[in-house]
């Protein structure tokens, strides 16, 4: 996709902190980290969220969730970590290309959503 930053970064039209690239995968450091581990985990394939994914994507699917263990284990992460895929309008995803958030650091994140 031409104009989407994600795949632009894929491409490496647009820097970034990779931390891993495979043919499929890629992860990079979030530019505006709200942990001292945010990366993204994202397909090089263009994929425009949760909500669209197909069968034909559970490989490529697989794949990401066992690497996000992996990576955030490799980033420091050894005591547990948040993942996070936000998913269209209500779900306040920005950057529509399917991306993984992998969150963590020392201290422990603060709780889920709660609704007053
Ligand atoms: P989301 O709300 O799940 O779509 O989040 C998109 C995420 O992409 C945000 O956390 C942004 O900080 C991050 N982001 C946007 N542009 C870049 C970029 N050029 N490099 C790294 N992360 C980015
Ligand atoms: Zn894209």
């Amino acid at each position: 996709m031409d104009n989407c930053i994600f795949c632009k970064i894929a491409r490496r039209e647009i820097p970034s902190h990779r931390i891993y690239e495979d043919e499929d995968i890629l992860a990079f450091n979030d530019i505006h980290p709200v942990a001292p581990v945010h990366f993204l985990l994202i397909p090089k394939l263009h994929i425009e969220s949760l909500a669209d994914i197909q069968e034909c994507h559970q490989a490529l699917i697989g794949k990401m969730l066992l690497l996000a263990p992996k990576l955030a284990k490799e980033q420091g992460c050894d005591d547990g970590f948040r993942t996070i895929i936000n998913t269209g309008r209500v779900g306040g995803q920005e950057v529509f290309h399917l991306h993984f958030h992998v969150i963590g650091g020392r201290e422990r994140l603060p709780g889920m959503i709660h609704y007053g």
